[in-house]
């Protein structure tokens, strides 16, 4: 614990210096292309001596008709394709794993990325849309007690095309549109902010898939710098916070980074980000039996929730192996949630999707590093 509570202390300066050569160079020494905003590759080409609309054209091919190669852009001269290869890296996710759900159909992804690490993705369908939940680190150094994600520290951080071809990826493979993307995968998204930024910005412009930012959800343990900084943003995206505990005591024995921000705190910056925003905030709630579902925790959390107006989705916790937490029982995460309800405060227990497909996130990735490879897939996307 000491150890990661030094690492999420030393973020600040290094890690910006440490995003833009990810961003720029995922392949050895050449540019990642997918992760230029539409701007940014209009002054590439500019620099380059090529005409303005090569731009435009480019990034139609990458972030909306998803090529998944330069050979796809094919009213592009081939020697400019040529060019673009020996110039650039083109991110592409290859499916290494595929599960299905018999009970409900989501669908979980094991993609590699170009250096070999994998990340997981989950595809979801509701009567409102489909949904996907994507990954924005390799491993997480956040160290919840209760996740598989974050059980062996950071790999490293996701480029924006990593993120955006998750998304790609997936509307390819399943053949329909993506309405809803949720950051709730692999990794603290906040940890990554700068690359987070881009990909928000990408998947939400008019001339990509034009995601509509209300449709978008990132998910964070709370990392009170960067909530700042994303209210300041000022886009229309949910932001969840992951609270999991009503007092700092508890939360401290369940989540290492409550340590660096009490909640008090934490209420505050919600409340920064509302007002900036207009977008209440949602707080998620793991229930682990004996942990944090007590009634005094309920009351705990009408206190906190009250005044922020904030929506509630409560998770029964996902048993990991290797983490000593047990779910608690249906009938009492429902009388939790009849608490909150008696008090005004709107509290949805999240459907489980997927519940016969590896369901916490982080596992399939693990069962992958441990070589118990289970289901076919090997698309390359
Ligand atoms: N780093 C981000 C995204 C993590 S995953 C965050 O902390 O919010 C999304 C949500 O799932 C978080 O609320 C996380 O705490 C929760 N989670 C992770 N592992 C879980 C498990 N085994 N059971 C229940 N919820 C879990």
């Amino acid at each position: 614990m000491e150890k990661r509570e030094s690492g999420v202390e030393a973020m600040g300066v290094q890690r910006k210096v440490r995003m833009t050569e990810e961003k720029r160079q995922t392949d050895g020494k050449k540019t990642d292309i997918k992760s230029m905003t539409l701007q940014e590759l209009k002054e590439e080409m500019a620099a380059g001596g090529k005409k303005a609309f090569r731009a435009a054209q480019m990034y139609e091919w990458m972030h909306v008709k998803l090529a998944r190669n330069f050979d796809e852009m094919t009213n592009l001269s081939k020697a400019f394709r040529e060019d673009c290869k020996a110039k650039y890296a083109y991110t592409a996710l290859r499916a290494v794993r595929v599960q299905e759900s018999k009970l409900d159909g989501t669908r979980k992804f094991l993609f590699e990325l170009p250096d070999g690490n994998v990340v997981e993705s989950v595809w979801m369908k509701y009567k409102h849309g489909n949904s996907v939940c994507i990954s924005s680190q390799v491993g997480c150094r956040m160290g919840c007690r209760f996740c598989a994600s974050t059980l062996d520290g950071l790999e490293r951080n996701l480029a924006p095309s990593e993120m955006l071809d998750q998304v790609y990826a997936i509307t390819l493979l399943t053949g329909e549109r993506v309405s809803n993307v949720v950051v709730m995968g692999i990794g603290e998204p906040l940890d990554n902010y700068d690359n987070l930024l881009v990909f928000l910005k990408m998947l939400t412009d008019e001339n990509g898939l034009h995601i509509s930012q209300r449709n978008v959800t990132v998910s964070t343990c709370g990392l009170v710098p960067e909530m700042r900084r994303l209210a300041d943003e000022k886009m229309q995206i949910t932001l969840a916070l992951s609270l999991h505990a009503v007092t700092d005591e508890k939360r401290r024995k369940i989540m290492p980074i409550a340590n660096r921000y009490q909640i008090s705190e934490l209420m505050d910056t919600c409340g920064y980000y509302f007002a900036r925003t207009g977008r209440r905030i949602t707080f998620e709630y793991s229930l682990a039996a004996g942990v944090n579902d007590s009634e005094e925790d309920a009351m705990g959390l009408v206190r906190l929730a009250k005044p922020l107006h904030c929506h509630i989705n409560l998770i029964p916790v996902n048993p990991v192996k290797e983490c000593d937490f047990s779910r608690t029982r249906l009938s009492q995460v429902k009388a939790f949630q009849n608490i909150l309800e008696k008090n005004e405060i709107n509290g949805t227990i999240r459907r489980e999707m997927g519940r016969d497909i590896d369901g916490a996130c982080g596992q399939l990735r693990r069962k992958n590093m441990s070589g118990l490879r289970d289901i076919g897939g090997n698309e390359a996307c």
